[in-house]
């Protein structure tokens, strides 16, 4: 590791030289395929990059996050974990979309130039961008309090893409993997409860979250519609529901949770599950056709899939969610209602 004995001498270009620009780096160093190296025509260090189109029918598929200290991450993060989550949650957001990665863009403000901060940064960073074959293809670099926007881009045939207006009446509402862990970690450090079970291996639910890409690609073809959990399960299965404008059914016992979170109270169990947000698993929808082939997928992923309900008709006199206990009663309106209010970052001001 390069050490700075002069950081004050460190300025805007050298951060980007230093912990940027990998281009030095051949694409075999970057763990990159040589198809995809490609992609990139020009990257970092002049006024635009530049990018190849994508593979015959494909549309580039584009989305942008924004990580603000204080309100995303605490002051104390971990910049290794901080440089992943922000290029995870953009992820995230390609794979919910079935688009498989291709570059990104950073833009990131810093209060000072910290190098031991910048190199575990960009470790963090640069770690999971080569494990996803997304290479930084530029950004911007100024001094203010500290935020983090990246912009990542994938590719994906249109007509697979899993957009949030395809889901179908009769389709099946799956979840990947378990949720409520990160909401979990999160309520016990901001003291909204105490827990005497061990949760700290958990924290890596809410640090480190995984982009489900793998899962995202193959889907294409199987699911109908998708939406990766970031604000809350239920919340953002009522984005695709008013997108498709249907109805669901949610078994709200039947969610899929850790052990930890099946030895809790029914009531902090369903909050975290249902409400909690930023587990970044993927919900999709898909006919009931293909069941046998998502639980091929699910083996060949080593990744649990879980169906928790079904898409239904929806009019304006019915609710959009209705929820199932364990004995196939309805819960009441003003529960769901209180596990449908999902993070909302005007509302909690
Ligand atoms: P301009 O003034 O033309 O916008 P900049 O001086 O902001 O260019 O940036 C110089 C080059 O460095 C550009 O290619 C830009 O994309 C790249 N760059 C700036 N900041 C970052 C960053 N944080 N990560 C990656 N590339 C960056
Ligand atoms: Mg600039």
């Amino acid at each position: 590791m390069t050490t700075f004995k002069d950081a004050d001498a460190f300025g805007e270009f050298d951060v980007i030289r230093r912990f940027f620009h990998r281009q030095h780096f051949t694409p075999s160093d970057l763990n990159l395929a040589p198809a995809h190296a490609q992609d990139v025509l020009l990257g970092i260090g002049d006024d635009c990059a530049l990018l190849s189109p994508p593979p015959s029918g494909e549309v580039f598929a584009i989305t942008s996050d924004m990580l603000i200290e204080g309100r995303h991450f605490l002051k104390d993060v971990s910049p290794t974990l901080l440089g992943h989550k922000c290029l995870a949650v953009n992820l995230s957001d390609l794979a919910a979309m079935g688009a498989k990665p291709v570059a990104y863009n950073l833009s990131i403000a810093l209060p000072e130039i910290h190098p031991t901060w910048l190199e575990q940064f960009s470790n963090g960073l640069h770690a999971i961008a080569d494990h996803y074959h997304c290479q930084l293809l530029g950004g911007d670099t100024t001094a203010g309090p500290l935020s983090i926007s990246i912009t990542a881009i994938g590719h994906v045939l249109p007509q697979q893409a899993l957009s949030r207006n395809r889901a179908q009446v009769g389709d099946d509402i799956w979840l990947s993997g378990d949720v409520g862990d990160a909401r979990l970690v999160l309520g016990f450090r901001r003291g909204e409860w105490q827990l005497d079970i061990p949760w700290q291996e958990k924290s890596a639910r809410m640090d480190a979250p995984i982009p489900r890409i793998e899962l995202g690609l193959g889907l294409r073809g199987l699911a109908h519609a998708a939406i990766d959990v970031s604000d809350g399960l239920l919340g953002d299965l009522k984005h695709i529901l008013e997108a498709s404008k249907v109805g669901a059914k949610v078994w709200a016992d039947d969610v899929p949770c850790s052990d930890l979170l099946k030895n809790v109270s029914t009531e902090l169990r369903r909050l975290c599950t249902l409400r909690g947000g930023d587990d970044y698993e993927l919900c999709f929808t898909a006919p009931q056709k293909n069941r046998a082939l998502i639980k091929t997928l699910s083996e060949n992923l080593h990744l649990p899939l879980t169906r928790i309900g079904e898409i239904v008709a929806h009019s304006e006199h019915s609710p959009i969610i209705e929820l199932w206990d364990h004995d196939h009663n309805q819960l009441p309106e003003e529960i769901t209602q209180h596990y449908l209010k999902s993070f909302d970052h005007f509302q909690s001001l």
